[in-house]
């Protein structure tokens, strides 16, 4: 019977990361990833050519080496602000401190070595200026941007380097249950049963749901999470300019005069594309991306405008509430995107084929379906929303015009917060769990801070 030290399940950023630290700091250990989807090579998505979702089992957008972060837009954040809660695990300054470490890898596997973000221009000074006369907090995070085909090119180099030291990669293999015995993780059952003294579950917002069951049935502890909705907006490009070509990702949050939630910016993609991703049983929520090279922009701009919603005794399933808004979404559009003009989003009817026809902005995403988000979002959310885009105008102006386009539904299923130690350890002892499937992070480098520091403290 082989017995492996660390078997991985789930090779997104926080898999390969802990991979990559656990073989620098002991080149003899015995790692094996277990991963659902492809691997990187053959994770070509139809509706990228074809423009037409051909409904691949596994999705080759969230699942397969690199996970979600594979086709992402390659946004590293690099302030220990933005993407995740990992600070409130490891500290603030641990997390700083990894961030740079994490960031020098990137750049090592190939990433662009500029940052946008850092210089304090006047152009800065102004939009903080006019963000705080309108009540928005504008959070500072300097970003290297990779791009979606340079991610994709570092992410090969990744994938390549961990078979080259090792690491055994077995792809379209997906866990189905895990080993229990005595209150100590004994390994996984995939194809097969596989043995091994360390588990790390690092499955993503795709594998969440898959866990939320593993952690009822066997008594793993968690805690009830936030889950974000929302809409994505996007506008001419003109219309952000000033923002992109200061900031390239302006974090900015509100907190509604009516509700008093929590309303955040959040992947802002300058020239970039709408487009859809799939979840378990097919379900299209909203998402976006950019190209890197300027042959690829387009002539808008999109990013997610996201409410978030924190629940309390005794509702305690975020991610069932989230998916059953997009399901809603889905069961009007044909299992689409819905695409509502921001005139209709507030008078209240659908956008027609005629009236999406004759608006100033064109939508990248295709397959869209022009219609009414008032029959999907709660009312609470759209007030959230309308009144969001109301404030964003004072720094963006023209983005309350009528024919700003909202598509919906996005939602971020970061919701099975799983209790854990300092080290990651949930209470079945040598179980760990990492990244956005644990609810600790929600970004692609403070999933791979996680695996970094999740290494670092079981070689401690
Ligand atoms: C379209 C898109 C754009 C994004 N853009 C950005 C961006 O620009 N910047 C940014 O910081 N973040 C971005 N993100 C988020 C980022 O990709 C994630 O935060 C990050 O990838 C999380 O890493 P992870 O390792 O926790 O999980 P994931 O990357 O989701 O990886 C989890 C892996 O586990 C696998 N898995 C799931 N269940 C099982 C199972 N049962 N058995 C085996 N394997 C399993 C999945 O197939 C997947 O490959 C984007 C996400 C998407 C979808």
């Amino acid at each position: 019977m082989k017995k492996w030290d660390y078997i991985i399940v789930g090779a997104g950023p926080s898999g390969i990361f802990a991979a990559l630290e656990l073989k620098k700091l002991d080149d003899s250990c015995k790692i094996l990833m277990l991963e659902k989807g492809n691997p990187i090579g053959k994770r070509t998505c139809p509706k990228r050519t074809t423009g037409k979702c051909v409904g691949c089992n596994p999705c080759n957008i969230t699942t397969g080496f690199a996970g979600a972060g594979a086709w992402s837009d390659g946004k590293l954040s690099l302030s220990e602000e933005v993407g995740g809660n990992l600070p409130s695990y490891i500290g603030r300054e641990e997390t700083k401190k990894l961030i740079e470490y994490v960031d020098k890898l990137y750049i090592k596997f190939g990433a662009d070595k500029k940052v946008y973000g850092m210089d304090e221009s006047e152009g800065i000074k102004s939009i903080r200026k006019k963000a705080i006369e309108s009540n928005l907090n504008l959070i500072e995070c300097p970003i290297r941007h990779m791009g979606t085909e340079v991610g994709n090119t570092i992410y090969a180099e990744l994938q390549k380097h961990l078979q080259e030291i090792g690491v055994e990669l077995s792809f379209r293999n997906p866990v189905k249950d895990i080993l229990i015995e005595k209150g100590t993780i004994r390994g996984v059952v995939a194809d097969k049963e596989h043995y091994a003294d360390k588990v790390v579950v690092s499955v993503g917002r795709e594998g969440s749901e898959w866990f939320k069951a593993i952690c009822e049935k066997y008594e793993i502890d968690t805690e009830v999470g936030d889950v974000d909705i929302g809409v994505r907006v996007e506008t001419r490009r003109e219309i952000t300019r000033e923002l992109d070509e200061n900031m390239y990702e302006s974090k900015l949050v509100y907190y509604t005069p009516t509700f008093d939630d929590k309303v955040r910016t959040f992947c802002n993609n300058p020239g970039g594309e709408v487009s859809t991703e799939y979840y378990e049983d097919n379900l299209a929520v909203v998402n976006g991306h950019s190209y890197k090279s300027e042959e690829k922009k387009t002539k808008n701009t999109n990013f997610a405008l996201l409410v978030t919603k924190h629940f309390t005794e005794p509702f305690n399933s975020p991610i069932a509430y989230g998916k059953h808004i997009a399901k809603l979404g889905n069961m009007l559009s044909g299992n689409k995107v819905i695409v509502q003009r921001y005139e209709d989003f507030r008078r209240g009817r659908r956008t027609t084929v005629q009236r999406l026809g004759r608006n100033n902005i064109v939508p990248t995403l295709a397959d869209a379906v022009p219609g009414d988000l008032s029959l999907v979002l709660p009312y609470r959310i759209m007030k959230d929303i309308d009144e969001m885009i109301k404030a964003l105008d004072n720094i963006v102006p023209g983005i309350a015009s009528n024919g700003t386009l909202l598509y919906g539904v996005e939602v971020k299923f970061y919701s099975n917060r799983v209790k854990v130690g300092k080290n990651f350890e949930t209470n079945i002892s040598s179980l760990y769990a990492l990244g956005d499937g644990a609810g600790i992070t929600r970004g692609l480098m403070q999933a791979s801070v996680n695996g970094v520091s999740f290494a670092r403290q079981i070689m401690e």
